[in-house]
């Protein structure tokens, strides 16, 4: 446990990471692969919580795009978030780990109501608490639901694991002058508008100082390495 730089964290996992080869919905077989980065690292000592888009299932501006109420497609989004959760649950259970999933919004026969009080304690016994239903709030995504869990839980870092291994000046997929940080403030970030995580929950972030780390989910080994501060990533910091 000595050997952990981030002893507390918060991953942030997209929905559209659990789709795997697939355009829509849930592959299992991805969402076991993160739970069991997930039991690695609590092998470690690492408190884990967890926070996981809906963007694989639903998306509120979808609604709203085609002219339909925006608030109702958030609470639909904040639902898809909810489902993958409760898979991210099931997978992690299924390899003895203790999980738990806490909502935003209140929905006692699927899954109990997020406190603060309680998620701290779970997460002292060594559980992983996983926050779904975003901030229970429309108009905001899941990064600002991370960023705030973060921050009420006090968390060491937020982890967010991405397609590539860290914040770019520009997408590296698409443009081969892209330049890599190494680290990079959040000031930074918020004026060149780098798509880091939303500017709601970068501007959370910095209020709370809680660095955010940028990794690449196809590394393997990668969460281990990235919570012993030797991994390939980007620090988004002071
Ligand atoms: N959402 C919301 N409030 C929140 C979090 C999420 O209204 O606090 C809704 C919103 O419609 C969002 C959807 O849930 O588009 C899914 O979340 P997100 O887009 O963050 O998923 P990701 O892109 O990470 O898969």
């Amino acid at each position: 446990m000595g050997n952990l730089k981030y002893k507390r964290v918060l991953l942030k996992i997209s929905g559209e990471a659990l789709m795997g080869e697939q355009s829509f919905g849930i592959d299992q077989k991805m969402v076991a692969r993160v739970a069991a980065e997930i039991a690695e690292v609590r092998a470690l000592g690492a408190e884990v919580c967890v926070v996981i888009g809906g963007g694989n299932i639903f998306r509120g501006v979808s609604v709203a795009a085609k002219g339909g109420d925006r608030v109702r497609g958030d609470h639909m989004g904040m639902l898809a978030t909810v489902m993958n959760c409760l898979a991210m649950t099931n997978a992690l259970e299924d390899i003895d780990i203790d999980a738990v999933p806490m909502s935003a919004i209140a929905m006692d026969e699927i899954c109990e109501p997020f406190t603060q009080r309680n998620a701290k304690a779970y997460l002292e016994a060594g559980k992983v608490v996983l926050f779904a239903a975003g901030t229970g709030n429309p108009f905001v995504t899941t990064d600002s639901g991370a960023a705030l869990r973060a921050a009420e839980m006090q968390c060491d870092a937020v982890l967010k694991g991405t397609q590539v291994d860290g914040v770019y000046s520009a997408d590296p997929h698409k443009d081969p002058d892209a330049i890599r940080y190494e680290s990079i403030s959040y000031n930074e970030v918020l004026k060149q508008g780098l798509k880091v995580m939303d500017a709601a929950a970068i501007s959370l972030a910095q209020e709370a100082n809680i660095p955010i780390i940028v990794y690449s989910m196809h590394e393997p080994n990668g969460l281990v390495e990235i919570l012993q501060g030797r991994g390939r990533a980007t620090v988004v910091s002071g």
